[in-house]
């Protein structure tokens, strides 16, 4: 099987170089003069975003919808540039309307289509252990299975196109949240005298726990290394794309409203490049504030 991947970032990079490793033809694109000569220094063959050769699956990692669209209808317009029959595979996570959108001109251009995107972030990619959720038809799944093999350690079939992408914005706002909820459950258990280290130990035997209390607050925020390769940015991204998801279908949902604004309050002290994991540092703080903040504000 012979695959370009469109977006040489943390995660196409990382995507390109295992599938290379586990043997396909691969071949990686960006935009981006340094992120190509950056591959091309680890092994991977690339080429100009507007030199692709025919293969049988182009798999896209790119920043957003918009980003998904020119590439698929323009620049360099897949919906032309592929050959019939050959399957495109979003990765990205990207806006379900815009891709629902795209998947039937995919289709009536007589290519297939996955949206597949991914948890597990670089390092997830590197190792090919991502998580994919898949929206599209089973058949081309079948197709491209090797593929996603090499890629994943485990994927999930959740429906047609667009599915997939429906489903990771509802897990990154669980993400997102459980961020928030876990540095406050910390913040108290600090301020009332126990060390975070034996609250999250404590958290991660209960009922409370997921994985930003048994991987993220470990690995990357108790820690302090900070360096998942997600950024805030993206998972503002995100959070926008679920809040407005929700909107366009008339559905109310009051506290992903204040987890989207909780994320958005701080642009300057948490910049769109920061760590996504910083988003805890304001409230963790409050715990370590020597008594200067009132309960009620800790809390807060
Ligand atoms: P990134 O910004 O590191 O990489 C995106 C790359 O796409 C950049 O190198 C950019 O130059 C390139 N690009 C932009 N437009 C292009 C075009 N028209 N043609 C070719 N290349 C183009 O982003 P990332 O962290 O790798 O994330 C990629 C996608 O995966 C995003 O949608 C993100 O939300 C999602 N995602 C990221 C993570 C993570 O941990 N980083 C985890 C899960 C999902």
């Amino acid at each position: 099987m012979k695959i370009v991947v469109i977006g040489l970032g943390h995660m196409g990079g990382n995507m390109a170089l295992t599938l290379q490793a586990a043997g396909f033809t691969v071949v990686g694109t960006d935009v981006a003069e340094t992120a190509r000569e950056s591959m091309a220094s680890r092994g991977l063959t690339v080429v100009g975003p507007d030199a692709l050769p025919a293969v049988d699956v182009y798999l896209l990692s790119l920043p957003t919808s918009a980003h998904v669209r020119d590439v698929i209808e323009s620049s360099p317009g897949l919906l032309k540039q592929a050959p019939k029959g050959s399957v495109i595979v979003d990765t990205s996570t990207s806006d379900p309307a815009v891709t629902r959108e795209l998947a039937k001109k995919v289709l009536d251009a007589d290519l297939e289509w996955l949206d597949a995107p991914v948890s597990g972030g670089p390092a997830g990619a590197a190792a090919g252990s991502l998580g994919m959720l898949l929206g599209g038809e089973a058949s081309t799944i079948e197709r491209v299975e090797p593929m996603l093999k090499a890629m994943s350690a485990r994927y999930t079939h959740v429906g047609a196109a667009g599915s997939g992408h429906v489903v990771k914005l509802a897990n990154n706002y669980l993400c997102a949240a459980h961020l928030l909820t876990t540095a406050e459950a910390v913040a108290l258990a600090t301020r009332a005298g126990v060390e975070p280290q034996a609250c999250l130990a404590g958290l991660n035997s209960g009922s409370g726990r997921s994985a930003v209390s048994e991987v993220n607050f470990p690995k990357w925020i108790l820690s302090e290394t900070f360096d998942s390769g997600f950024t805030t940015g993206l998972m503002r991204k995100d959070l926008r794309l679920a809040r407005d998801a929700a909107s366009d279908m008339g559905l109310s949902l009051e506290l992903l409203s204040r987890v989207v604004e909780r994320w958005h309050a701080d642009a300057d002290g948490l910049p769109d490049g920061a760590d996504f994991n910083r988003v805890t540092d304001a409230i963790l703080g409050l715990a370590q504030a020597d008594g200067t903040l009132s309960s009620q504000e800790a809390v807060k």
